[in-house]
C-alpha cells in the first residue's frame, strides 16, 4: 500500500483550489494500492489558502510562512503528525 499526496490524485485540494494530477498516481488510488492524503488539509487549512514558503528566521530555525505573513508552522507540522500517523497504521 502507498501513501500519495492527493493532489497527484486528482483532488483539488492545492493551495490554489487545483490539483496535479498524474495519471498513474490517479489509477494507483482507484485501484485501491493507494491512499491519497493531503497534509496541508490534515493539518486544518482550507482550500484555496495562500501559498505557503519555508523561511529561515536568521538564527538557524525554519517556519512555514503564507503569502500574507502569517505563521503556519504549527498547521503543517499537525499535518505531518497526523500523515506519519497514516503511514504507520497501513503499515502494519
Ligand atoms: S500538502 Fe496537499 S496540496 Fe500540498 S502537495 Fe501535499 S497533497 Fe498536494
Amino acid at each position: 500500500m502507498y501513501l500519495v499526496s492527493a493532489c497527484l490524485a486528482g483532488i483539488n485540494c492545492r493551495y490554489d483550489g487545483q490539483n496535479t494530477k498524474v495519471s498513474f498516481i490517479e489509477e494507483l488510488v482507484r485501484s485501491g494500492e493507494a491512499i491519497a492524503v493531503c497534509p496541508e488539509l490534515l493539518g486544518g487549512l482550507a482550500v484555496p489558502r495562500d501559498s505557503c514558503e519555508i523561511v529561515e528566521d536568521g538564527e538557524g530555525n525554519a517556519k512555514v510562512v503564507s503569502k500574507a505573513g502569517k505563521d503556519l508552522t504549527k498547521s503543517f507540522e499537525d499535518g505531518a503528525q497526523k500523515t506519519l500517523e497514516i503511514a504507520k497504521v497501513i503499515e502494519t
